[in-house]
């Protein structure tokens, strides 16, 4: 695989760890679920696809923090135990290659450019968004329901 230009930023640990304690503590807004399906299960982690069976933690993550007009919380998955953080942070994840939007935010947090990765070269549609000097990072979500996924940032 290709080595990137711009950095793959997965979910920090911190936040995976806290989201399963607040599972174990049945906090209402941290629900567990068994992934059902080999592709509807994305861990925001490890940046993989739950296998069929795994236990996730689905709860409400804000990738645009308050007090921004383009503030945004919403639904992510972890694996429930334990998993590796994503460390091949400058390759693509080859999971997400398919089914991924992009959306470059400036400095502000104010979304500024979008685009959908149609067919098999993400990295060319990031390197796009890169470009733009305006752009302070770029946020991969899920091209049908819009979901958090990575965000990425320049090297
Ligand atoms: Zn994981």
């Amino acid at each position: 695989m290709k080595s990137l230009n711009f950095r793959i930023v997965p979910l920090p640990t911190e936040v995976a760890e806290r989201a399963r304690r607040a599972a174990e503590s049945a906090a209402k807004d941290h629900a567990f679920v068994m992934a059902d399906s080999p592709n509807g299960y994305p861990c925001r982690h490890c940046l993989r696809f739950a296998k069929q069976g795994e236990r996730m933690i689905l709860f409400p993550y804000a990738a645009i923090p308050p007090d921004h007009p383009y503030s945004e919380s919403g639904p992510i998955f972890v694996h429930a135990e334990p998993c590796a953080r994503y460390s091949a942070t400058n390759e693509y994840p080859a999971d997400f290659r398919n089914g991924r939007a992009f959306r470059a935010y400036n400095a502000n947090y104010n979304m500024i450019d979008a685009e959908v990765a149609n067919g098999n070269d993400p990295e060319a549609i990031v390197e796009k968004l890169l470009q733009n000097p305006e752009t302070a990072f770029v946020d991969a979500r899920s091209m049908t329901r819009g979901c958090y996924t990575f965000r990425i940032l320049r090297t």
